[in-house]
């Protein structure tokens, strides 16, 4: 009688090939400037409006709950302009704009916003 052997080898599993490694670089963001955001403004300080050098109050918003309203809630509340940041009060912002909806900003036509608390 013949020795039947089996060899049984322990299997090795093959490593699965690691997914290439490679670094991954995306291309960073394109820092925007923010101005409703990078203001330095602070929340009750007072600012005189760039146009007519009224005195408004700060009101930052918390940017989840961003409710603009331009129903006169505005009144003395100061606003930035989105694209050049200059800081305008409602009424002169309303001014610069043929839509009493949508304020403006009186230097670039640019959107005006709350400025907002990060
Ligand atoms: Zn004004
Ligand atoms: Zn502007």
């Amino acid at each position: 009688m013949g020795l039947f052997r089996l060899f049984r080898g322990k299997r090795h599993q093959p490593p699965s090939p690691a997914p290439p490694a490679a670094p991954v670089s995306r291309p960073a963001p394109r820092k925007r400037r923010e101005p409703w955001l990078d203001h330095g403004l602070h929340h009750g300080a007072h600012v005189p409006c760039a146009r007519c050098d009224r005195r408004l109050r700060v009101a930052l918003q918390s940017p989840s709950s961003v409710t603009v309203s331009h129903d006169g809630a505005l009144d003395g509340i100061v606003l930035v302009c989105a694209d050049c940041g200059r800081l305008l009060c409602a009424t002169c912002a309303l001014a610069a704009s043929d839509n009493p909806y949508l304020p403006r900003c009186d230097g670039c036509r640019g959107n005006v916003t709350l400025p907002m608390s990060r």
